[in-house]
């Protein structure tokens, strides 16, 4: 049987097309029309002023915290449970990323554990939107407003999600994007920082662009960075926003076939469920083991690779991981990312797959 792969990008708009159109008009570098068109349709599509494309999601944190003027000493709020890029990019800056626990159902920083994190030496929050459900940002702000810290929102796998209306990406003080290949809009390796702050845009623009005064051609008054995005990048990202709500619809019915195939096995995993104030985006499908540790979970995912089905562990949290190692316990990120397992999450999958994945997994639990 074929393979089923935990994630893959679906490029059946107009990629091919816009790229040919680089190729053909000679403009493959980071300076060409898609780049200003993806950008501004990004913008439109967050709802924020500003939009800033880079070549990747690690390089739009990074950019975002050289533009707050993060400094060496300095620390940064960050949940336990995220991709590791959050935390390196803080540790670029030569700052410290402080770490918080999580929520048991969403695996986003946990707002009543923020505040006792805070120091004298904290500058702002990197709330996680994780796997496409959106942190707590009201909470969030509440708190980042009432000690005078910034807020960058790590939106790399939220493109599309809502709090009370409004889009992620628009909340904080600027928010950054990834669009890695796996990620629900992929340029193949691209990002984005987005902000209503035209000043910040302003920052954000010129360290992008190695630190060349955006009036002044070869004066370079700061040290920057080239994080530009090519124009072919750009190409694909600005196709890929034109078939996003296709996207985000197939991916909340590939979770609702999921829901639907799972339900029998309700004794023994938990399922995502929805809370009615936000609009989560499923960039992967995650269920929860009741019973058992990480070695049991590991089991399950053995067992379902052995018969063709790719899966992820949930992201082990950072004070796990030799940089950001620490003997601090976190009870909720230690119990429950233990348990936690991405299922394939993609457009291309049909109702079959997703029957497939919820009748091996059956067999796997009986048997781990
Ligand atoms: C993917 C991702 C990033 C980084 O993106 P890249 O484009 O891979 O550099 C940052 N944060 C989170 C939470 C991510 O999932």
């Amino acid at each position: 049987m074929d393979r089923i792969s935990v994630a893959q990008p679906v490029l059946n708009g107009n990629e091919r097309k816009y790229v040919l159109d680089c190729l053909d008009t000679n403009w493959i570098s980071s300076v060409g029309k898609y780049i200003g068109a993806f950008e501004e349709t990004f913008a439109t599509f967050c709802g924020v002023k500003h939009a800033i494309a880079t070549n990747n999601g690690t390089t739009a944190l990074h950019l975002a915290l050289v533009a707050l003027d993060l400094q060496p000493g300095d620390e940064v709020i960050i949940p336990t449970v995220t991709y590791i890029a959050t935390a390196n990019a803080v540790r670029y800056c030569g700052a410290t990323p402080v770490l918080v626990d999580v929520q048991a159902d969403t695996m986003n920083i946990d707002p009543a554990e923020i505040e006792r994190k805070i120091t004298a030496k904290t500058k702002g929050i990197i709330p996680v939107h994780l796997y496409g459900h959106p942190a707590e940002m009201e909470a969030i702000n509440g708190i980042a407003r009432k000690h005078g810290l910034w807020v960058v929102e790590d939106a790399a796998e939220a493109h599309g999600a809502e709090v009370s209306g409004r889009k992620v990406g628009s909340m904080g003080t600027c928010a950054t994007f990834s669009f890695f290949g796996n990620k629900i809009v992929t340029t193949g390796e691209g990002g984005m920082v987005t902000t209503n702050d035209d000043a910040l845009a302003q920052k954000l623009r010129l360290f992008r662009g190695q630190g060349m005064d955006l009036a002044r051609r070869y004066w370079f008054p700061v040290v920057g960075y080239n994080y530009r995005m090519t124009n072919i990048q750009a190409a694909i990202g600005l196709a890929q926003m034109e078939t996003i709500e296709k996207s985000l619809a197939d991916r909340a019915l590939l979770a609702s076939w999921y829901a639907e195939a799972l339900a029998e096995l309700a004794d023994q995993i938990i399922l995502p469920k929805g809370s009615a104030w936000i609009k989560q985006v499923h960039w992967m499908y995650n269920i929860f083991l009741r019973e058992g540790d990480a070695a049991r979970r590991d089991a399950v995912m053995r067992n379902l690779d052995q018969v063709g089905i790719e899966t992820r562990p949930v992201f082990y949290p950072m004070h796990i991981l030799p940089p950001y190692k620490e003997d601090n316990v976190y009870p909720v990120a230690d119990l429950w990312a233990a348990r936690g397992i991405n299922l394939p999450t993609h457009q291309a999958l049909t109702k079959q797959d997703v029957e497939r994945v919820a009748a091996s997994l059956k067999k796997a639990l009986l048997e781990a």
